[in-house]
This record gives structure tokens, sequence and C-alpha cells, in this order.
């Protein structure tokens, strides 16, 4: 067949055209230059990498949930590897739904049996409030964004121990689930256990 053919009823094939076979919805085509540095690395992390037998189990029981924010290394931060620990984040280190959904899978079919949500130092989401971040987007790009809520932090310690206190009570995640909570700083890299 050839590749142009878009009456074909196989398994649709993106190369050489923008438009999958069986569907109207034009395909992209990645964006290579944009993207060049971090394929160009993965080139040459595979070059070297070594298949050791790891599953999707957390080696070490453990998953944590932190903020987006660029200056966290998970992994360094806590000693652990590739393998070690599940890694949710997001904005601020909030125990959304999607965090929930998350432990709920990690806990009954990946091995976690403990969680650590981490908010950090100097974190965006606690440092203006909703409507001045909703302002700053609408003033800067002409983007109306209060359809979304940012949950934003005003008290770090209060809300982590809010956020906490929904994993420890979720009907759906086991009792036995070891929960903590501790501040990351960015500015020594120390971790803060934080009774909550
Ligand atoms: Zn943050």
């Amino acid at each position: 067949m050839t590749l142009t053919t878009f009456t074909s009823t196989t398994t649709p094939t993106s190369k050489g055209s923008n438009m999958a076979p069986d569907s109207h919805v034009p395909t992209h085509p990645f964006p290579k230059a944009a993207f060049a540095d971090v394929i160009d690395a993965n080139t040459r992390f595979a070059e070297t990498f070594t298949d050791d037998g790891l599953t999707g189990r957390a080696a070490r029981e453990l998953a944590v949930v932190t903020c987006m924010d660029s200056r966290i290394n998970p992994l360094a931060l806590l000693g652990m590897s590739a393998g070690d620990v599940k890694i949710l984040r997001n904005a601020g280190a909030r125990v959304t739904d999607d965090v929930v959904r998350t432990l709920v899978l990690a806990t009954y079919l990946l091995n976690v049996s403990r969680v650590l949500v981490i908010p950090h130092s100097e974190c965006k989401m606690a440092s203006a409030s909703e409507d001045q971040i909703h302002d700053t987007i609408a003033t800067q790009f002409g983007i109306d964004t209060r359809s979304l809520d940012f949950s934003v932090i005003t008290d770090q310690e209060r809300t982590l121990s809010k956020d906490l206190t929904k994993i420890r009570s979720h009907p759906l995640l086991p009792p036995t689930l070891i929960v903590g909570g501790a501040i990351y700083d960015v500015r020594t890299g120390c971790l803060n256990p934080v009774n909550a």
C-alpha cells in the first residue's frame, strides 16, 4: 500500500502524511527544532542505558507528592533512584482529586505503603492570591482563567495539614497507609518534617 492512501482500513500510520488515513483529524509533525536538545540528550542516554529489569512497582514503597517547581529534584533530595518511588507533581504540591486517583492505584497495585507530601519554600502558589494570579494572566495575556481553581496557598503548614488529612481520611485509601508531610527548603536542600 502507499502511505498516502486515505481509504485504507489498516492501522493508521503518520509517516509521509499529515492526515491519519482513517480520520479527518489532522496529525501534527513532531516539532523537531523545539525539542532538539532533549532528543539529542536522549540519544546519548540510550547509548549507555542498560535494562536492569525494574518493574513499575515502587521498590522503596514510597509515593511523593511535590510541586512542579523546577528547583526540586525529588530523587536526589530523597536519596532515591529510578524504580524506587512514585512521584506526583503539580502546582503547589496539592492533594487534588487526580493525586488521590493516582494514590489509590499506587497503593493497591504498585507497592506504595507510605506517602510523603512535600511543599517547598518560595513556592509561587503560596505567594499570590487566586485573584492576583487570574489578574496577572488577564493583564499580560488577555486570557480569562477564572474558570480554573489554581488552589493557591495562604498558610503553607495549614494547607499541608488539610491535604494530609484528605489522604488519611479518604475512604478508598488503605487505613494502613503511612502519611507524612515535610517542607523542602530550596535554599538549603533540607527537608523539614512537619507535625500535621
Ligand atoms: Zn511550588
